[in-house]
């Protein structure tokens, strides 16, 4: 057997299969590229959902996670630490807001977010204790935990999970009049993707955004948009809701915000709504932790000359552009997506997602399938224009045959 089939074998043998991974075994990474076990190397368009927008071994990053490593990694929240306040501060007055509750993965923000608006909801809007009700989207993906598969509409997310966490009402995604008649006055808040990830990269309709944002005010209803894959750069701006010109009440951050180095995420927020914790009402152990404080204020002072943002936006347009001829010639059904984040849906006939991405593998460029013939193309916004084109035309052979 080869080393790669051996190491998948072993990781069958001994963990859970709740992934199905392309078989390739990475063993050391950089920039946008990722060299396998026996020396074989792929280009990543997948970038770790996002979470990998800066590439494999930043410099910026590992560095600053190295000298962070040598003075404290961690604290608890027992205590105070000489990065927190910074971070904190830095984080709130780059997303325009006040302040800021660390967490580490993704899921535990959405869950804190959840549980500031139930709470925000009963101490300052004057809910019954109780009734809260958050609308959500339907085809969301907030995350893993009990409560939020509970509102989940994938049936392979939520099946043999409940009983489940009540306290949601789902909506069609994109449609005002359906959000706009599921809001009632026990309503805390409408929780958002700006643009639906996992569900293959699905932009609202124009004004959608906007509306629930006057919808949410004239209601007395915070918004909080799950910035975790789109925000941070992916689109072409700092946040997708920028497109649509708005701003919500509750950003909630994570994947890049880490750099791909540690996990960290966020809700970030105005003080009259995460105000409302109260020492030991809320925590983490890891959450806010010295070197996830440093290496997402590295991510931070990246993010905050805009070089980032302008270079997903141009190699975004490129992408897209060339993944619009795709869609001309036939083998491509639709496009969709902004800045460096594109879901293609193939042809049918062309093979599952799962085919596709297979025979992108065996050609060196590694992309994620989603539902049925759609795949995701994500990569780290550092890839250089001539990977980008390389990789593209890897797609357009595949698609050939
Ligand atoms: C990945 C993701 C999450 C969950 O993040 P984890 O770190 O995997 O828990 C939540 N929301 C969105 C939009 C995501 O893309």
């Amino acid at each position: 057997m080869s080393r790669t089939q051996d190491a998948i074998a072993a990781a069958e043998a001994h963990s859970a299969h709740n992934y199905h991974p392309l078989p390739v075994v990475v063993a050391t990474a950089e920039g946008a590229w990722m060299t396998d076990v026996e020396g074989r190397r792929y280009l990543d368009m997948l970038a770790g959902y996002s979470a990998l927008n800066f590439g494999h071994g930043n410099r910026r990053l590992i560095e600053a996670a190295k000298a962070q490593l040598e003075r404290v990694t961690l604290t608890s929240r027992a205590f105070h630490h000489d990065r927190f306040a910074e971070f904190c501060a830095r984080l709130a007055e780059f997303c325009g807001m006040e302040m800021v509750l660390p967490m580490n993965t993704g899921a535990e923000a959405v869950e804190t977010a959840v549980k500031t608006a139930r709470k925000w909801g009963y101490r300052v809007k004057g809910v019954p204790d109780g009734t809260a009700k958050i609308v959500v989207a339907a085809n969301n993906f907030h995350g893993r935990t009990t409560t939020i598969v509970s509102f989940s509409t994938d049936p392979e997310a939520r099946a043999d999970y409940g009983p489940y966490t009540p306290g949601f009402e789902i909506v069609p995604y994109g449609d005002l009049t359906a959000l706009a008649d599921a809001v009632t006055d026990n309503t805390v808040a409408v929780l958002l993707e700006p643009i639906q990830g996992e569900a293959g990269v699905l932009v609202p309709p124009p004004g959608y955004l906007p509306a629930v944002r006057r919808l949410t005010r004239e209601r007395d209803v915070l918004f909080i948009a799950d910035e975790i894959q789109s925000g941070l750069g992916r689109t072409g701006k700092t946040f997708a809701c920028e497109h649509e010109g708005v701003v919500p009440d509750m950003y909630v951050l994570g994947k890049a915000l880490g750099g791909g180095v540690v996990p960290v995420s966020a809700v970030v927020s105005s003080e009259a709504v995460l105000g409302v914790h109260r020492p030991g009402e809320h925590g983490s152990t890891f959450g806010g932790n010295p070197l996830a404080c440093a290496v997402a204020l590295e991510v931070l002072a990246m993010l905050r000359t805009g070089e980032f943002q302008q270079r997903a936006a141009e190699l975004g347009d490129h992408l897209h552009h060339e993944l619009g001829l795709m869609a001309g010639g036939g083998a491509v059904e639709a496009v969709r997506g902004r800045g460096l984040w594109a879901g293609v849906d193939i042809v049918p006939s062309k093979g599952t997602g799962r085919e596709i991405s297979e025979k992108l593998m065996d050609r060196g460029v590694l992309v994620k399938d989603t539902h049925g013939s759609t795949i995701r193309i994500a990569p780290p916004l550092v890839i250089s224009k001539e990977d980008l084109d390389w990789g593209l035309d890897q797609l357009r052979e595949v698609l050939a045959v």
